[in-house]
């Protein structure tokens, strides 16, 4: 069963900004941890309120950058998007489909299929080659071998990586590691990208690559990207700015 219909894509010429087409929609999501015997343990019922009636949309083929200082909600919200969290209150959709209605196993069948996922630190597995890195998502999906490692290649010559793609994460340098691991979040083709501080273990001429290389990953993409520094956030169509919590401008 396939629960988003890849048909649906790029269908927002026609409506309004906000309206269901989007690739990724917030409406009033709020989070608490700590409520399920998290962090906090149990027996306790303290709770810290990470997202406060946040609402935001990414219109595909856009990319938003999501602005704040730290412990403001950048990754609840990233992670909330890919469906490894479930916000308390409010919705999340992923091209018209509400994660937060979806059982556990549906969800993590929509992020594999359609969300792409970059980290700060990269998040390669030291022991399996950049091929196999980036073919990984591909072996989830079911993928028969001689097409996953006929896709990563692809993906590694695109990102610049073509003569790397049997290096292990250890022999490359971090800016080829990021590169690596956007290769592997494009694997399944997903229509939304969410990146968490992508450049923030590279120095400011590595970024700048990354930077170049997030910013062509498609025309019907939307990417959401997580970070407080400046040469990132100007990549971005539009900025939203977190506090506490809470958007406190969306400079759109
Ligand atoms: P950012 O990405 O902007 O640094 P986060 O979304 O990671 O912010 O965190 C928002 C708030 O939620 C912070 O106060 C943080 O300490 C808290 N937080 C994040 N993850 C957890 C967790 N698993 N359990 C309890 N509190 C958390």
């Amino acid at each position: 069963m396939k629960i988003l219909d890849r048909s649906g894509r790029g269908r927002s010429a026609s409506s309004d900004e906000g309206e269901s087409t989007a690739a990724v929609r917030l409406d009033d999501v709020t989070h608490e941890y700590g409520t399920d015997s998290g962090r906090f343990g149990s027996g306790n019922d303290r709770t810290l309120t990470a997202l406060r009636d946040v609402s935001l949309a990414v219109q595909p083929g856009t990319i938003v950058g999501l602005k704040g200082p730290s412990g403001s909600g950048k990754s609840t919200i990233l992670h909330a998007v890919s469906g490894l969290l479930v916000p308390t209150s409010g919705t999340v959709e992923l091209l018209g489909t509400d994660l937060t209605a979806l059982s556990d196993r549906e969800r993590v069948r929509v992020r594999r299929e359609h969300v792409g996922i970059v980290f700060q630190r990269f998040h390669l597995l030291p022991s399996l080659t950049a091929r196999a890195n980036v073919a990984l998502p591909l072996v989830q999906a079911g993928v028969p071998r001689s097409k996953r490692r006929e896709r990563a290649v692809e993906l590694l010559e695109q990102v610049g990586l073509g003569d790397r793609t049997t290096h292990l994460p250890g022999e490359l340098s971090g800016g080829e590691r990021q590169r690596v691991a956007i290769a592997r979040s494009l694997s399944t083709d997903p229509d939304v990208i969410v990146a968490d501080e992508p450049t923030g273990e590279l120095d400011t001429a590595t970024g700048t690559e990354v930077l170049e290389l997030l910013t062509s990953l498609g025309d019907d993409r939307a990417v959401l990207v997580a970070s407080h520094d400046s040469a990132t956030l100007a990549i971005a169509d539009d900025v939203v700015r977190l506090r506490d919590g809470m958007v406190i401008e969306d400079a759109g």
